[in-house]
């Protein structure tokens, strides 16, 4: 029989980020600092990579915290004219710590997800060389992608990948920025365009792996619609059975809707901090295990969440 705490402190974080996309700390410190907040369950999911995974095999985590390795993917959604979504996908057999996951991850298809991944990692080096030509015609800095790449490989910390944060750090190195944000602020507050995954057929890999797909954030970039109930619905029916409802940028009404979605379609209800880093830009701050809002997912809730993580069965 699975056995989830029972205890009042059952603090849990499905949705983080390290140095291997845009945070601010590597896959060590952040664990550690899971660990410093008593999280009950963590999770890493950096963007569009799965290189922490490998960085914190061999780490050691605590009895009293269970560590699931992620992901969160950028995609669009076909059912709603390409409007933007991130599913979270976490690989419940990689944990490590107080649960254990019985079901068996789908080798064949996770090397196929590594191999859209690596696909993607060369198109995001060429928007990245498209963002240093932008900032030298259109802001007119001297800036060079062989000086910001050497720069990049001397100062970036284990495989942090090349990104938006890496150039903005490299903007203070050149001192055309205070900080990292007044970087952003000033020279990359722009969406780059991009390559997406497909929010649909990424939801259906996830559970032909075994893996778990979540919803992150569902309503950051679209409005409530009633064509968006009705995805909810179809995605259900794709095998979708997780959506966050506690995200540092979501409103109390988003938080209503999502409630109301949830309870439709029997969904479990994820918590997120989506940490990066102390001072985020977009309007919304927060710490690991702490989404600043009301905390509206009730310990039955969680426990549930956490139950079908570590038992569903496709
Ligand atoms: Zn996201
Ligand atoms: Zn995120």
């Amino acid at each position: 029989m699975f056995n989830v705490n029972s205890q009042a402190q059952f603090k849990i974080d499905l949705h983080s980020h390290t140095s291997c996309s845009d945070g601010k700390y590597t896959p060590f410190e952040l664990i550690k600092r899971a660990i410093s907040v008593d999280l009950s369950v963590f999770a890493i999911t950096d963007h569009d990579n799965m290189d922490s995974i490998e960085i914190v095999k061999d780490v050691s985590i605590p009895s009293t915290m269970t560590f699931i390795p992620g992901i969160e993917l950028t995609t669009r959604s076909c059912l709603l004219d390409e409007a933007d979504f991130h599913l979270v996908l976490l690989f419940p057999q990689m944990s490590k710590g107080q649960y254990k996951c019985r079901q068996i991850i789908n080798k064949s298809k996770l090397n196929h997800l590594k191999q859209l991944l690596q696909d993607n990692l060369y198109v995001r080096e060429q928007r990245m060389r498209w963002l240093i030509e932008h900032l030298k015609t259109q802001h007119k800095l001297e800036v060079e992608w062989q000086e910001f790449h050497e720069y990049h490989l001397v100062n970036a910390k284990n495989r942090e990948l090349i990104q938006r944060y890496s150039i903005a750090k490299y903007l203070v190195h050149k001192q055309y920025a205070k900080s990292v944000q007044h970087a952003f602020d000033t020279y990359l507050y722009q969406n780059i365009p991009s390559q997406y995954f497909q929010l649909e057929e990424m939801i259906q890999l996830a559970v032909n792996m075994n893996a778990i797909p979540i919803l992150a954030h569902p309503l950051q970039y679209v409005q409530i619609s009633q064509q968006l109930s009705q995805c909810f619905k179809i995605w259900k029916g794709m095998g979708l059975r997780v959506i966050e409802i506690e995200h540092p940028a979501m409103s109390p009404s988003d938080k209503k809707y999502l409630r109301k979605i949830a309870k439709q379609n029997k969904f479990f209800q994820s918590i997120a901090s989506d940490f990066h880093n102390e001072e985020r830009s977009n309007g919304w701050k927060s710490d690991l295990g702490n989404t600043k809002g009301n905390q509206l997912v009730s310990l039955a809730e969680k426990q549930r969440l956490i139950k079908y993580i570590f038992t569903a069965k496709k």
